[in-house]
């Protein structure tokens, strides 16, 4: 079939519109009508050619849409579901998946051995992020879509699969951090604000929030974050300790990918506490740490790669939190985009000033 997507033809430039070919939905997988698509900086640094990969490519990875059709064989969702579609291709039964930790799925999918992309040329296009949802159709593995109620507004649905998955799950299931327990977030974006949520509902406390834009700072505190504190310019070595009895936090969590930020939030956890890397910067970066102070110490580095997400345990989860009230999605979007603009939504996401611009279809 045909459906329009965003095509990045080259890194760094805009991205261009077109009409391009999807294939079917083969055995095991699902098409689905795009309702809405965030924008991740994950999307930014592919666009950016800060990750490599080949040209041209449809990235976008953060959807929600209706299922269309099944591909035989799917049993588990129908046409007409809503559904959350996340990058995260599981099979169920590998090592990885029978552990519990399905972002680690070691299965080859027919996805992974060949895109559903053409372009009007009839050349392949990359299937960016295993989703290629900056389209107005996909087709993924039927494991990637995850159903949810129809009363949930996709366009804040959407942003569970990367950025609340990844922020909140960094949290609840990476560091599973105990009531109590003091917590820095540096970062205060779409994943930033869900590490904040997470440790609030954890019940963490004290919950300092790091941020360079004041206006982020004020979405932290918004989303749970018990104080606040500006990077430029504040001792915010000095700060923590003030707000954690001199001890400094028993959890960091960095949700941007750059190598300062990490370097800094070593040093903010204290003895027998723990750092967990959630962004990710761009590849051949290097962080500098003291392993013997790290060791004498005894902290702990740990990375956290999708927020250690199980999709069909954690999507319904964060749906019925926020169907209860006790956690934000609507809050998160600043901005709704058609896809023909989308080129604005990623130069407002990049200038850093947007929690989560969403392409709506
Ligand atoms: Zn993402
Ligand atoms: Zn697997």
């Amino acid at each position: 079939m045909k459906t329009r997507a965003a095509v990045c033809r080259a890194f760094g430039a805009p991205l261009s519109v077109e009409t391009i070919e999807l294939r079917p939905p083969g055995p095991g997988e699902v098409l689905v009508n795009m309702a809405a698509c965030a924008i991740c900086h994950s999307d930014i640094f592919y666009i950016d050619g800060a990750w490599g990969g080949d040209l041209p490519a449809v990235y976008g990875h953060e959807a929600a849409g209706v299922v269309e059709t099944v591909g035989p064989g799917v049993t588990r969702l129908e046409p007409g579901d809503h559904v959350v579609a996340t990058l995260i291709r599981n099979c169920g039964f590998c090592p990885a998946c029978a552990e519990g930790a399905p972002v680690f799925c070691e299965e080859v999918f027919p996805l992974d051995r060949e895109t559903p992309l053409r372009d009007a040329a009839g050349r392949p296009v990359v299937h960016g992020l295993r989703t290629g949802a900056f389209a107005e159709h996909i087709v993924v593995d039927a494991s990637q879509a995850v159903a949810i109620p129809k009363d949930v507004k996709l366009d804040s649905a959407a942003l569970i699969a990367c950025g609340v998955l990844t922020g909140l799950g960094a949290v609840v299931n990476t560091a599973n951090v105990r009531a109590g327990s003091s917590v820095v977030v540096i970062g205060c974006g779409g994943v930033g604000l869900n590490s904040i949520q997470g440790a609030r509902l954890a019940g963490c406390d004290p919950i300092i929030a790091i941020d360079v834009e004041s206006a982020k700072l004020s979405a932290a505190r918004e989303f749970g974050a018990t104080h606040t504190t500006n990077a430029r310019g504040e001792n915010l070595a000095g700060r923590v300790a003030e707000l954690t009895g001199g001890r400094k936090a028993d959890w960091v969590f960095v949700t941007v990918g750059v190598k300062g930020a990490a370097e800094q939030g070593i040093s903010l956890m204290k003895r027998n506490g723990a750092t967990v890397l959630v962004g990710m910067p761009p590849s051949g970066v290097t962080a500098t740490i003291d392993p013997g102070s790290l060791a004498a110490d005894g902290q702990r580095i740990l990375g956290s790669k999708m927020g250690s997400a199980r999709p069909l345990i954690d999507v319904p989860k964060i749906v019925a939190l926020y169907r209860e009230g006790r956690l934000k999605l609507d809050e998160l979007i600043s901005g709704r985009y058609p896809l023909d603009r989308i080129n604005d939504a990623v130069a407002s996401s990049r200038s850093g000033a947007a929690l989560r611009n969403v392409i709506v279809f």
